[in-house]
């Protein structure tokens, strides 16, 4: 097993990303359990209770999430299924919200924990949509994992891509370059498997190249022209982690006013 990564450094080694996602796992997932930190409602996608999970097989220089990332073995405590439906329901009541996600990682590491969550939802008559927001790192690596969400009607799930080329990929994740290939593996396996979805990636011209984002909307439209036109774009916003992990990695952007 490789040494664990924690944030990028401009000596980081690239790391196999599967790897890494079940070291992580022998840290935050027990049984059934997984380590989070926190569940309340935040704003995005008008309001969503969100739980907020430990550990991911990236290491996003941009990355926002807590330190978690970088240290699981020190942030969280083990909920199990039932308890994560529980505080997520809570924090959707007190907010009137009718959403819920895990946030703050991967959630797809642990995958006997995500899938004992989202049968517990789909009973749920609070809940009428969980977003599953994801690397597609482990939904690219195995298509029965993407099978085994087929039963499940109140899902959807938003891939996040980080990059479309092997250089981008390893300089921004810190994975191996190869690896960049498995996110669009995860979205052609949920477009086979007809589960409703969409992509989102990280676009921002400060850190991806014009070359490299005409790359990836190829590559998406090669798939379905569809998924390509309804690309959602994100930017690097400077939350105080982001600036932490930038600084880190000695990358400096210019901030929009
Ligand atoms: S941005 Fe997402 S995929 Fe990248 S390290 Fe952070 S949590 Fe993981």
């Amino acid at each position: 097993m490789e040494k664990y990564p924690r944030y990028l450094t401009p000596d980081s080694q690239p790391f196999n990303p599967l790897e890494i996602a079940k070291k992580t796992e022998e840290i935050v997932c027990r049984n059934s359990m997984r380590k989070y930190t926190a569940f309340y409602t935040v704003g995005v996608y008008r309001g969503i209770a969100t739980g907020y999970a430990v550990g991911c097989c990236l290491r996003c220089f941009y990355c926002w999430v807590g330190l978690g990332r970088d240290f699981p073995e020190r942030y969280g405590e083990f909920f199990s299924p039932l308890e994560v439906v529980k505080n997520l329901e809570r924090a959707g009541r007190k907010r009137g919200v009718r959403k819920c996600r895990i946030s703050g990682g991967e959630p797809t590491l642990c995958r006997n924990h995500l899938l004992n969550v989202l049968k517990l939802i789909e009973n749920n008559s609070w809940f009428e949509l969980f977003i599953l927001e994801t690397n597609g790192i482990l939904f690219g690596a195995d298509e029965g994992y993407v099978r085994a969400l087929t039963p499940f009607t109140k899902i959807h799930v938003r891939v996040s891509l980080k990059a479309g080329n092997e250089d981008g990929f390893q300089q921004r994740t810190g994975a191996i370059g190869k690896f960049y290939q498995l996110p669009f593996k995860a979205i052609e396996n949920l477009f086979e498997a007809g589960i409703s979805f969409h992509v989102a990636a990280m676009t921002d011209p400060r850190i991806m190249p014009k070359e490299e984002r005409k790359a990836l909307i190829k590559r998406l439209a090669e798939i379905d022209s569809r998924i390509a036109l309804n690309l959602e774009e994100e930017v690097v916003d400077p939350y105080e982690t982001t600036l932490f992990r930038l600084k880190k990695a000695g990358i400096k952007l210019a901030w929009y006013r």
